[in-house]
């Protein structure tokens, strides 16, 4: 059987990836910023026009303290708008999101392409990001009163720490420690980056490690059809994030880039759930020999 070639638009990942950018950072909606990006931007920089589901996640944990020590409605400190807009998005694709549109996912995938020796993470890393979203984004800032995740966040040291004294110089008599923490670990962060697959989404995204819960349910998935597959391993040299796709698509790791889809012998396809690709016709599925001959 013939196989079908991938798609066109697969081949336009990095396009994407920049006008996703550019539309997030543009300055011109800022009247979108009580909006959440699906992605990690942070709102503090001069230019963005979305708010960062990440810091608003917080600031709903900060208020949830007050509300519960007073007599409050529970439903008005819940954050369901931010919650809803989260879960539409990854209902719907998944990590897609991470794959084609944030912002940081790109940064490191371009830094990625800096050749260095790329090095493995140990397989438990991946389960801090949980603890991340649990602990560093819930927990500790309801007890602590401060949104000690977006403080410390790369991403905001990035975008807020770098950009907003470049073009506000009123703002640099404020430059302390704690910018001066960020930075540092904006720097460690990008220094890893080059030596290993994508490290803040690997280990630290909570925004990442969220989508990952709705990979395997969304809307959009990807099926590997073993049929089709030669074992030429095409699509484990290409994955961005260096897993197997023959055993790993739609796996929480698997950022849903696509790029295995892109596979040769067009064994990785990616679907509506609802609307699975037809498999490639295997030995004992073949029509028998009509004259009968063994
Ligand atoms: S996991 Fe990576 S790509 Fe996904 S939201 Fe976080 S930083 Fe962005
Ligand atoms: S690239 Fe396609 S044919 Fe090759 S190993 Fe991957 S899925 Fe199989
Ligand atoms: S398994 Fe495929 S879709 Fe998932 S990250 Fe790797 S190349 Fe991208």
């Amino acid at each position: 059987m013939k196989q079908p070639a991938a798609p066109r638009w697969l081949y336009y990942r990095g396009t994407v990836q920049f006008l996703s950018t550019l539309f997030a950072n543009s300055y011109f909606l800022q009247s979108l910023k009580g909006f959440c990006y699906p992605g990690l931007n942070c709102w503090a920089c001069p230019v963005a026009n979305f708010a960062c589901p990440i810091g608003a996640l917080q600031y709903s944990s900060i208020g949830l303290r007050g509300v519960l020590t007073s007599d409050k409605s529970l439903w008005a400190a819940l954050p369901l708008y931010v919650l809803g807009t989260l879960i539409f998005f990854a209902a719907l694709f998944g990590r897609m999101m991470c794959g084609w549109l944030c912002p940081f996912g790109w940064l490191q995938d371009l830094l990625a392409k800096i050749r260095r020796r790329k090095y493995k993470l140990p397989r438990w890393s991946c389960y801090i990001r949980y603890a991340v979203l649990v602990v560093g984004v819930f927990v500790i800032s309801y007890y602590t009163g401060q949104p000690w995740f977006t403080k410390l966040c790369p991403q905001g040291a990035l975008q807020g720490g770098i950009f907003q004294p470049l073009l506000h110089p009123e703002l640099r008599a404020g430059i302390g420690t704690m910018w001066y923490t960020k930075q540092a670990i904006l720097l460690a962060t990008v220094v890893a980056m080059i030596f290993t697959l994508r490290p803040f989404c690997a280990i630290v995204c909570p925004l990442g490690a969220f989508f990952s819960l709705f990979n395997r349910i969304s809307a959009w998935q990807i099926t590997y059809d073993s049929q089709a597959c030669t074992d030429c391993g095409w699509c484990i040299q290409h994955c961005p994030i260096d897993l197997d796709p023959r055993q790993q698509v739609n796996s929480a790791q698997c950022i849903s880039c696509l790029e295995c889809q892109k596979c040769p012998h067009g064994a990785i396809r990616s679907h509506p759930a609802w609307r699975p690709p037809q498999v490639a016709c295997s030995a004992d599925q073949l029509p028998t020999d009509p004259e009968g001959a063994s």
